[in-house]
């Protein structure tokens, strides 16, 4: 291969700033277009599991991430009715032993910023704001790069127009389920919540997470119910009224502390949760899709970003490796089902409703903490392919 013909990257997200700092990382050097003139992400809260920071951690930035993240010493499901507690899996120096990295939550925005930071500073990575990349991909770049990029990686999210040009690739699909966020200063937070602890509140047809933002000294607060679709992007058009009105709506019979709560919350925005389905993620040599483009995925299991920067690092690997890209597409496809369907177990034991809730509440309580963290080796013990 000569490393020396560039890959072109649509999106600078999570999964294309990744891949850029990847390849870069092998010697190949990479071209990012993104359609946006400034890096800006909405207010949203990322929690970042081992599989994740361990290639984060490979690719130079754990001290960067240190600064802005914090490691939360639990994640606890808490029952949504009566704030007891269900069950626990250690985390903070827990997780660092046990799966060798870090569990960290942080702003997204600080996430893109780290990328983009390591990005701007390497040689081998160049970036092109303000373009955004249609139908007409390989000749409109190699126009705007002086030579045919040896591959174009898809990195452009669930609306992927890369995506468009791959015969037989997966469609995004309304997934029935919307998520509500908001942030919560720690001064007007209930005394619940608390700032060592990601905590997954559970009731009947919704769950909230909770997690602390370290350096806004905020908590990040998403809620996700049964709801119709509003549209391709975090919606503020709905009156705040009716907005409210919905989200309270979902969480009725809930406990009183959490009614209000959410009664009290600022501008809580929906965002409607679309899947990618599978689908072909390649066009031959030339076109691959990684991220939220190949297979936007639920946030159940909050697996979303950790699996594009997964791909992303792999992606790099198997093209330096001379691999073809059915290869590297086979070998995701099987770790992203795998994550697909913890994420639909979770969807059914976090919403579950009468018996079956009971139940649940049962087996978990009598699991020991270590016992429930094993259940995540395979996923958070991933060692990459490098
Ligand atoms: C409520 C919620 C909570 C979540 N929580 C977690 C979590 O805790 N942990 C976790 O791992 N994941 C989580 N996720 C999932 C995660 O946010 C996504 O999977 C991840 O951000 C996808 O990154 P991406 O780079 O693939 O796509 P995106 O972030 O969508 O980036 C795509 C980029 O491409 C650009 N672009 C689009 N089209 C074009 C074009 N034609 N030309 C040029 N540029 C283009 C866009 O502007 C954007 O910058 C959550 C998701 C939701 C909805």
């Amino acid at each position: 291969m000569n490393r020396h013909e560039p890959v072109a990257i649509v999106g600078a997200g999570i999964a294309g700033l990744t891949a850029a700092l990847s390849f870069a990382r092998k010697g190949i050097s990479a071209e990012i277009f993104e359609r946006t003139a400034i890096l800006s992400e909405a207010g949203a809260g990322l929690q970042l599991s081992p599989n994740a920071t361990r290639i984060l951690t490979t690719l130079g930035l754990l001290p960067q991430l240190q600064n802005v993240w914090s490691e939360p010493q639990a994640v606890t499901l808490v029952s949504g009715v009566s704030l007891k507690t269900i069950a626990s899996v250690p985390s903070g120096a827990f997780a660092r032993n046990r799966w060798r990295a870090p569990y960290g939550v942080l702003h997204r925005a600080d996430l893109q910023k780290t990328l983009l930071d390591a990005v701007k500073a390497n040689p081998l990575c160049r970036l092109h704001l303000g373009t955004e990349i249609d139908d007409t991909t390989q000749h409109a770049i190699a126009g705007m790069i002086g030579s045919q990029p040896r591959l174009v990686v898809g990195a452009d999210g669930v609306w992927s127009k890369i995506r468009k040009q791959i015969e037989g690739a997966g469609k995004a699909r309304f997934s029935a389920n919307v998520a509500w966020r908001f942030t919560l200063s720690e001064t007007e937070a209930p005394v619940f919540f608390d700032t060592t602890k990601v905590s997954a509140f559970l009731g009947s047809g919704s769950h909230l997470v909770v997690y602390p933002l370290q350096r806004a000294r905020n908590f990040n607060v998403v809620a996700i119910t049964s709801g119709a679709d509003t549209g391709q992007s975090w919606d503020n058009s709905l009156p705040p009224q009716t907005s409210r009105q919905r989200l309270l709506e979902a969480f009725a019979g809930w406990h009183a502390q959490i009614i209000d709560m959410l009664r009290h919350a600022v501008e809580p925005t929906v965002w409607p949760l679309y899947q990618v389905n599978d689908g072909a993620w390649n066009q031959g040599e030339n076109v691959v899709l990684i991220g939220d483009a190949a297979h936007a995925m639920m946030p159940f299991a909050a697996q979303g970003a950790a699996m594009a920067i997964e791909d992303a690092f792999e992606l790099a690997s198997f093209v330096a490796a001379g691999k073809p890209l059915a290869a590297f597409a086979d070998h995701r496809k099987s770790r992203v089902a795998r994550v697909r369907s913890r994420g639909a177990f979770n969807r059914f034991a976090y919403h579950a409703r009468g018996p079956v809730r009971l139940g649940r509440d049962l087996v978990l309580s009598m699991r020991r903490p270590e016992s429930l963290a094993a259940d995540f080796d395979w996923l958070y013990g991933y060692e990459p392919e490098d």
